[in-house]
């Protein structure tokens, strides 16, 4: 388990982090309207509903952008660089940052197909935390060769 400074749950964000805790990535979604939002806020964006309840999400998306980090800003991550952040827009239509793990950070571009990865990581305060990442969906497998290709008609000519 990596030491590193944790997130400070809020009673806004505590039901994120408990979910993340549990391998489920969740997103807030308005009671009133449906809509989705991420990052956790009081009020739905769309109709200002401050009714809302946590959706479970798939944790498949693809990647908006994303950065590469070469220099540790600080001593945890110093054993990690070069590594890679991501903002990734998941599949049910809202977007999330994320560490990208398990993946040579060149590796990543624009439009790549990711999934959630969970990593549980200890603070320097003796708690320990489930943090929600990303790593590469595998390649898709081939798409296959037709074995036969049926040939055009050729065209009538009128004489
Ligand atoms: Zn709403």
């Amino acid at each position: 388990m990596t030491h590193r400074p944790l997130p400070d749950p809020t009673p806004l964000t505590e039901g994120f982090w408990a979910a993340a805790g549990n391998h489920e990535l969740v997103a807030q979604r308005c009671a009133n309207c449906d809509v989705l939002r991420h990052y956790p806020r009081p009020l739905c964006p769309s109709c200002a509903s401050t009714e809302w309840h946590w959706h479970r999400l798939g944790g498949h998306g693809t990647v908006y952008t994303y950065t590469v980090t070469h220099r540790a800003f600080h001593p945890a991550w110093a054993d990690q660089v070069p590594y890679a952040v991501v903002t990734v827009d998941l599949d049910e239509g809202v977007r999330m940052v994320g560490q990208l793990h398990g993946a040579d950070p060149a590796r990543v571009q624009i439009g790549a197909r990711v999934e959630v990865r969970f990593e549980e990581y200890g603070g320097p305060d003796g708690r320990s935390m489930t943090l929600p990442g990303f790593q590469l969906c595998p390649d898709p497998a081939p798409t296959p060769v037709r074995s036969s290709v049926q040939p055009t008609p050729a065209r009538q000519s009128k004489e």
